[in-house]
């Protein structure tokens, strides 16, 4: 396990969560290569496994049980890779978890892997060297066609946000991070390329550092032009190297978009940022992005929710029982022109007008669409009337994610355009300088 605040002076060991507790899963496949070689650990117990085995471990009432061996009731499994790179098959993983594109893959995971009991569901650990999960993650995150100097910054990128590991949100469970979005998406070799690996090698034991400090290195898809600062959307103490700057050539004197007027004419616009169709035109963007994204238009986007649909969410997302929708608008707005305080006007069960306020971009994003909308810097257009009440919500949006950091599209975007590794990290976090620590 990682320690926080601690800079390693070597390769350190990570331990990634691949099926949570909350997954609620019972069973769980396990496919061997031919080509490989493994040894089985059962509570202590070994035993060999044979090249091309497949294995079900299913939970029974007092522990785990491997399908057609004698080992029952056991606490813990341990599989580890004596020789072979294809790495053991896993699924069914879900991908996408809570989000709209969620979907259940196979994974393949190199190192060590670990079936556990937890409480009445089934838990799967992976444990490996930091290197060969940047490895992956670099690939998973972004398409293997990427340029060079995208893969190196997002390895960089994620070995930084691993190392300053403030997040924690695992540690309870045992492990540093999942295997999704809440943390990094990690689908074990799935996506392993020749360039993806050249790239870890490229930037091995490099990181982003301020002030002699790890830099926790955040990154969203597309910022929509701006980007955000830290603290609008986690709260938290500001960081000198997140600050609201245009994501463009010059990064200087953004419009403010803490003003309505202008967040309306930025989030209607079309600026010439690094993340817009003027360095990546949407034709194009489906080749670079990882293979579980939806293609389509990041930057500047529409949806259109039913008056119907978002009551149903809300009600469902915050327990509450509105009959209707009567306005969306922002309170407040951050520098990217994501909400920071959103209201919404609606009908409560009595009948009467009632105003909710959503204090955060994430809390707005899960409210206003079923599968989270894309981002919340959004102008809303109301559509259509019925006794009195808009009839659907036109969503007209700027980027996807929080926005805060790196902005994956955009860095996309310099690289095309021939910028470097260095000059795209200094243009996501100015002030940061780049050390190798091992
Ligand atoms: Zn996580
Ligand atoms: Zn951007």
């Amino acid at each position: 396990m990682l320690e926080p605040g601690i800079i390693p002076n070597k390769e350190p060991r990570l331990r990634v969560g691949i099926v949570l507790p909350e997954d609620d899963q019972q069973e769980i496949q396990i496919d061997f290569p031919v080509d490989g070689s493994y040894i089985m650990e059962v509570d202590g117990a070994f035993a060999d496994v044979h090249p091309g085995a497949n294995l079900v471990i299913r939970l029974g009432k007092k522990g785990l049980l491997v399908q057609d061996s004698p080992f029952v009731d056991a606490e813990k499994i341990v599989f580890k890779q004596i020789k072979g790179e294809h790495g053991i098959g896993i699924h069914p993983v879900i991908s996408g978890r809570s989000f709209h594109w969620k979907k259940y893959i196979m994974v393949h995971l190199p190192d060590k892997v670990e079936i556990l009991r937890y409480q009445d569901t089934l838990m799967v650990v992976n444990e490996l060297n930091l290197e060969t999960y940047l490895m992956c993650v670099a690939t998973a995150e972004m398409g293997s066609d990427c340029p060079t100097s995208l893969i190196e910054a997002q390895t960089i990128v994620a070995r930084s946000w691993m190392l300053a590991n403030v997040e924690q949100k695992h540690v309870s469970l045992g492990f540093d991070v999942c295997n999704d979005d809440c943390c990094q998406r990690y689908q074990g070799l799935n996506n392993l390329t020749d360039h993806s690996q050249e790239g870890a090698k490229n930037t091995f034991g490099k990181v982003l550092l301020y002030e002699g400090n790890m830099v926790d290195a955040r990154y969203s898809k597309a910022c929509g032009g701006i980007m955000e600062r830290f603290e609008n959307i986690w709260f938290e103490e500001p960081v000198p190297y997140m600050q609201t700057l245009k994501d463009m050539p010059d990064i200087q004197n953004p419009p403010d978009l803490t003003d309505e007027e202008n967040a309306r004419e930025w989030i209607l616009g079309h600026p010439e940022a690094f993340c817009s169709e003027a360095y990546i035109p949407s034709k194009d963007l489906k080749k670079y992005l990882g293979s579980v994204d939806e293609a389509g238009s990041y930057f500047r986007w529409t949806v259109t929710v039913t008056n119907k649909d978002l009551t149903e969410n809300i009600n469902d997302k915050m327990n509450l029982n509105i009959q209707a929708v009567k306005d969306i608008y922002p309170i407040q707005r951050g520098g990217s022109g994501r909400m920071i305080l959103m209201g919404l006007k609606v009908v409560d069960e009595n009948n009467k007008e009632k105003e909710l306020v959503v204090k955060s971009d994430y809390e707005a994003r899960r409210i206003l669409h079923k599968k989270f909308l894309f981002s919340s810097a959004i102008v809303v257009e109301k559509k259509g009337e019925k006794k009195g009440l808009p009839v659907e919500f036109v969503l007209h949006g700027a980027g996807w994610g929080h926005g805060a950091g790196l902005c994956q599209i955009g860095a996309l975007g310099m690289a095309l355009a021939g910028y470097s590794t260095e000059e795209i990290l200094k243009h996501y976090y100015p002030g940061v300088v780049l050390d190798t620590i091992y």
